[in-house]
């Protein structure tokens, strides 16, 4: 991260400017003296990597630091997660960027067309630009996160299939209530029979009492 400046932390991430962002931000306003644009841009990307960063922290992993430079950004982070970890931080920066979207949206509504270009200027790259940003970035060619994000979706179909496989299998009881009936009434609970041999004490006493009468009666026969 050479030729950078540092911004500030947050949630103990070092957040770094590389000069060539200066570049980028003029690049995306058209080489306009637009300070709306050229600020909207850096929030977009400053809002990118932070979404990997806060994913990379979600998944267990170690973020070293998040850069905004000229063409994009970059969240520096170790770790060794699971193919699912991985393709969600690759997810993480275009989330925030919708999150980002989801609040700019009204406010673009209620704003623009006020009066000032500087402010419409902010609005339109946190909406439009930040879509199409967006848009570009899920292209599934490396460097862009779409090489990794769209791997998402089988692992998790993959992980939904195991999940159902190993699943304890229930047993299906079938309840039948009357015809018409609201609901079903529940099942009765049925003991099942004793097992030979399991008698219960009050019958053993029986069993033995009756054993004893006909053993006194047969010696009062005797
Ligand atoms: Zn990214």
């Amino acid at each position: 991260m050479g030729s950078s400046w540092k911004l500030g932390s947050l949630f103990g991430v070092p957040i770094r400017m590389h000069w060539t962002a200066i570049v980028g931000a003029l690049f995306f306003s058209g080489f306009r003296i637009a300070p709306g644009a050229w600020l909207g841009f850096l929030i977009v990307i400053l809002v990118h990597e932070l979404g990997h960063a806060l994913v990379v922290k979600a998944t267990k992993q170690r973020v070293l630091g998040v850069e905004v430079h000229g063409y994009g950004g970059h969240c520096e982070w170790s770790g060794n997660p699971t193919p699912l970890g991985r393709a969600s931080i690759a997810w993480g920066g275009v989330w925030a960027q919708m999150g980002l979207f989801v609040l700019a949206l009204p406010l673009a509504v209620m704003f623009s067309g006020g009066g000032s270009s500087h402010l419409d200027d902010l609005l339109r790259a946190l909406t439009v630009n930040n879509l199409f940003l967006a848009g570009i970035n899920l292209i599934p060619v490396r460097p862009l996160d779409g090489a990794e994000a769209w791997k998402l979706f089988p692992l998790l179909r993959a992980r939904w299939n195991a999940s159902r496989r190993s699943a304890p299998r229930r047993p299906v009881i079938e309840v039948k209530g009357p015809v018409g009936a609201p609901k079903a009434t529940a099942p009765k609970v049925v003991n099942p029979p004793a097992q030979g041999g399991d008698l219960s004490p009050e019958l053993r006493a029986l069993f033995a009492k009756v054993a004893a009468d006909a053993r006194d009666a047969r010696h009062k026969r005797n």
